[in-house]
């Protein structure tokens, strides 16, 4: 760089430097008169709210940071915000908190999108799509690419307002208690896995079985189910599959980021004055982050865990197996598109956003990973 080049440059810096506090004061000051009179806060009004959520009673990292978020509230709130935050069954049934805030009953839920498939069958693509998009693209999507707006399009009809809150990264693929050499080995084979992979595995010839959480482990162990997944490391850990089954298998095909959601009672949401409505916004967005960081970090911790303590071979599903069921998703997918208007809209918008970005993840992140150690 030039001398001439270079002071240009620093008198541009120092311009600009001084315009930028100038119109900072002076918006600063318009903004505070203009907040006072939008926000009208009373400070004698508290606001209770109730938060149901799809997960069992302290259900670790999803249900601890629901309750965490609920004190954040309360706190940045100065006391004018009050969640209660319930188990899954505690005051509705785990999977009626859909219905239950979109009717206004319960204010909020935190769940994920995938487990209203059966009033909304798009819901499961502000989820996770099998070998779709990952938790940092989903992300991307929903924050930066449209996602956001096209979830509350969808909502909009049951009075209701998403947002992003939280994700588990890419799941495991489960455990088995037979060996998955080829396709061949899918056929017939009794799986827990719902949502879209569930309809992957059956496609593939897979049977996929319904069985709730806390049924998962003995049927297992009485080979009613050949295998399960679940979450990952952490949370599999410590349902004590490694005690009933012999292969982990990875990777999450089924689920390769999961976004979780808060869903708020749209009405109810805009009655709350200005400044809570941003606080409830601000605190899923700290949620969302943190959830992230805690999966990592105790997934980590918890699979070296499984690799020491106990005989279970970890091991990758083999390349053919991955192919053979992409080929099914694709079917899989197709066939809902074609006969759900909304879900084509959804998907072909998922999957232009995907493709636009993946040429920059390919040569980014994917690169990147290939070089780690
Ligand atoms: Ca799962």
């Amino acid at each position: 760089m030039s001398e001439q080049n270079s002071n240009n440059r620093r008198g541009f810096l120092k311009k600009a430097s001084a315009a930028a506090i100038a119109g900072s004061t002076f918006s600063l000051a318009a903004c505070n008169l203009e907040t006072r009179k939008n926000v009208n806060i009373n400070f004698n009004n508290t606001y209770r709210w109730k938060m149901t959520t799809t997960w069992p009673p302290n259900f670790p990292v999803v249900g601890e940071g629901c309750k965490m978020m609920a004190e954040w509230v309360k706190e940045m709130s100065g006391g004018r915000m009050e969640i209660t935050v319930y188990g899954g069954g505690e005051l509705i049934p785990a999977l009626e908190g859909f219905d239950a805030v979109s009717s206004g009953a319960i204010e909020m839920n935190h769940g994920a999108a995938y487990y209203w498939a059966g009033k909304l069958l798009c819901a499961p693509f502000f989820t996770a799509v099998p070998f779709g998009m990952n938790a940092q693209q989903m992300g991307s999507w929903i924050i930066s690419g449209g996602g956001q707006h096209l979830w509350e399009d969808v909502y909009r009809p049951f009075d209701l307002l998403p947002m992003i809150c939280g994700n588990t990264g890419v799941q495991m693929g489960g455990w088995f208690n037979k060996e998955v050499n080829s396709l061949e080995d899918i056929k017939g084979l009794k799986m827990r896995i719902p949502g879209l992979g569930g309809k992957v595995f059956a496609q593939a010839g897979g049977t996929p079985i319904l069985v709730s959480g806390g049924e998962i482990y003995t049927n297992l162990e009485r080979g009613v189910l050949d295998a399960t997944e679940w979450i990952g490391p952490y949370h599999d850990y410590k349902m004590g599959f490694h005690q009933v089954a012999k292969y982990y298998y990875y990777p999450g095909w089924h689920e390769p980021g999961p976004v979780l959601e808060l869903i708020c009672n749209r009405s109810k949401f805009n009655e709350l004055p200005k400044d809570l409505q941003e606080i409830v916004r601000t605190g899923a967005y700290r949620l969302n982050r943190w959830m992230m960081a805690e999966f990592d970090a105790k997934n980590g911790e918890y699979l070296q865990k499984i690799i020491d303590e106990t005989d279970v071979r970890l091991t990758a599903f083999p390349d053919d197996v991955m192919s053979g069921l992409k080929k099914a998703t694709t079917e899989v997918i197709g066939e809902l598109i074609e006969t759900d208007a909304q879900s084509k809209r959804v998907y072909e918008h998922y999957h232009a956003f995907r493709k636009k970005i993946m040429p920059w993840m390919n040569i980014s992140e994917k690169m990147f990973y290939n070089q780690m150690t």
